[in-house]
């Protein structure tokens, strides 16, 4: 494997290089996705350009009320362990806490896991359920992209051959909201999900009624996928054991999940009804307030 290594030092000479190179240079952040494969042969690279000295784009900002800005070079590790994202957002602390293991939270960034655009990328889930935008930079400017819109496919997203993903931020919704992530794998860590289901549930007066339930879904489509249709059964509903079910089952029919070495396409159908079921009583009980999750 031999390429150039371009080595920026801030966000603006990164674009420059990126115009410059378009497509023949591959942005390196973490490089735990990147590395493995340009080293399997699976990517190729001219040129690699490192961020590792653009350090403006390594942070996280919470804004009263309005929400949390994530710089796209944030880690894994420093997301999960930031109290304010553990407070407002524990399913993206959760999700963070679960990519890999503490080697790859320390590298891995919130931006390359986006950027990799694998379906079963562990941040994307919490993303989706958040509406998150995307701030996409090149040297033509900037433009705000909705996370809805951002995953073309698998490893396909619509970031052009200059742009980099510069920022994400979080909206805060009004009203109490509980939100998780749930991860399945054959084992607790190292592990791709087999299948990752993020739910919130948020409450606006009573503590019996639903305003909004989200749900996004990891690893059961070609890319990081909402279930539309799941939601809705919450929505303004005094909830009901029979509706938790009912929405589990639906989602699992908004899913295309396909067999592969990590599990089959019944298996995964099977545990998106379980995980759903699961991560709406425990989104449920935080709304809540309550200690004793999921109860
Ligand atoms: C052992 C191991 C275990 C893993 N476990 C998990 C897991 O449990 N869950 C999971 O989701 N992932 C896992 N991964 C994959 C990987 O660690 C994550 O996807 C990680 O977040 C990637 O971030 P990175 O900073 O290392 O990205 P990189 O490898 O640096 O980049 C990934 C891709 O995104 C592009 N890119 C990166 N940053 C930007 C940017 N700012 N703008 C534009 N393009 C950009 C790169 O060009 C590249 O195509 C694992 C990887 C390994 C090696």
């Amino acid at each position: 494997m031999k390429f150039e290594l371009l080595q920026p030092r801030s966000l603006q000479e990164a674009l420059e290089m990126k115009k410059n190179y378009g497509d023949k240079a591959r942005v390196l952040a973490g490089g735990t996705d990147l590395l493995v494969l340009l080293k399997d042969q699976k990517l190729t690279a001219e040129a690699v350009m490192s961020l590792a000295g653009v350090r403006d784009l390594n942070f996280i900002r919470y804004e009263d009320g309005r929400g949390a800005t994530l710089g796209a070079l944030a880690t894994h590790g420093g997301v999960a362990a930031s109290p304010i994202i553990q407070q407002k957002f524990p399913d993206l602390a959760e999700a963070c806490s679960q990519v890999g293991a503490v080697q790859i939270q320390n590298l891995g960034t919130v931006g390359g896991n986006l950027c990799n655009a694998s379906p079963a990328a562990d941040v994307a889930p919490p993303f989706l359920l958040m509406d998150a935008v995307l701030t996409l930079a090149s040297t033509r400017g900037e433009r705000r992209v909705s996370i809805h819109d951002f995953f073309q496919g698998p490893r396909r997203t619509v970031l052009q051959a200059d742009e980099i993903l510069k920022e994400i931020f979080v909206p805060e919704v009004p009203g109490r909201r509980g939100a998780t992530y749930l991860k399945l794998g054959r084992r607790k860590a190292m592990e791709i999900a087999i299948v990752g289901i993020g739910v919130a549930i948020h409450l606006n007066g009573s503590d019996q009624v639903v305003s909004e339930c989200r749900i996004a879904m990891g690893s059961v489509a070609p890319t990081p996928v909402r279930a539309r249709r799941g939601e809705e059964i919450l929505r303004n509903q005094e909830v009901r054991d029979e509706l938790i079910e009912e929405v589990a089952v639906v989602a699992a029919e908004e899913a295309s999940p396909i067999s592969d070495v990590r599990a089959s396409r019944e298996y995964r159908l099977d545990m998106i009804r379980v995980l759903c079921r699961r991560a709406a009583r425990v989104a449920l009980a935080r709304a809540r307030g309550n200690k004793e999750e999921g109860l």
